[in-house]
């Protein structure tokens, strides 16, 4: 991508003081790639700011907020990758599995092992994780309740969505495949 082409109008006052001095004015690039100057000059874009602060505090605070937010998180980040790296490691990898199953990935794991590695419905070798050598462990939910169920392989997994978890619909396939079959 092409970059620092000059697009727009660079020569337009600023629309509250007026000013055209080129250095007075922040740049930004846009998707295209292209640099964009601002509208207004640098001094007069921080009275806006200031001046749009004052008569929605409430978006000043939410700003406030995400950016503190943001700090803190990079802020730990740094210090566990300091203090303790393989702890550090875990503790995303925790975090990573509790938002989405629920449960820590020490927990995950040991559900995995309890289960012995096999798809609860075909029963063939699952591993966890994507670098494993069998295919990969989905931990299966009710979508309902959120309740875990059990590690299925991907094929499984997709069968019982498919079959909107009815049933109904896969005893009748059961059905329909013995008719089939000959039996
Ligand atoms: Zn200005
Ligand atoms: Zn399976």
């Amino acid at each position: 991508m092409e970059t620092n082409i000059k697009a727009g109008d660079w020569t337009r006052p600023c629309r509250d003081c007026g000013t055209v001095e080129e250095s007075c004015f922040d740049v930004g690039s846009k998707r295209d790639g292209k640099t964009y100057r601002k509208s207004y000059c640098r001094t007069c874009a921080r009275v806006r700011v200031k001046a749009n602060d004052r008569q929605n505090p409430e978006m000043k605070r939410a700003r406030d907020a995400r950016r503190s937010k943001r700090d803190w998180h990079a802020d730990t980040l740094k210090r566990w990758a300091q203090e303790d790296p393989v702890a550090r490691r875990q503790k995303i990898r925790n975090a990573n599995t509790r938002r989405t199953h629920g449960i820590s990935a020490d927990e995950y794991a040991f559900r995995f092992q309890q289960q012995g590695g096999l798809c609860a419905i075909c029963a063939k070798e699952i591993s966890l994780g994507r670098s494993g050598p069998h295919a990969p462990a989905h931990l299966d939910h009710d979508y309902k309740t959120g309740a875990l169920r059990e590690f299925l392989c991907s094929h499984c997994n997709v069968m019982v969505g498919m079959a909107h978890e009815s049933e109904d619909i896969l005893a009748t396939a059961i059905l329909y495949l013995e008719k089939h079959n000959g039996y």
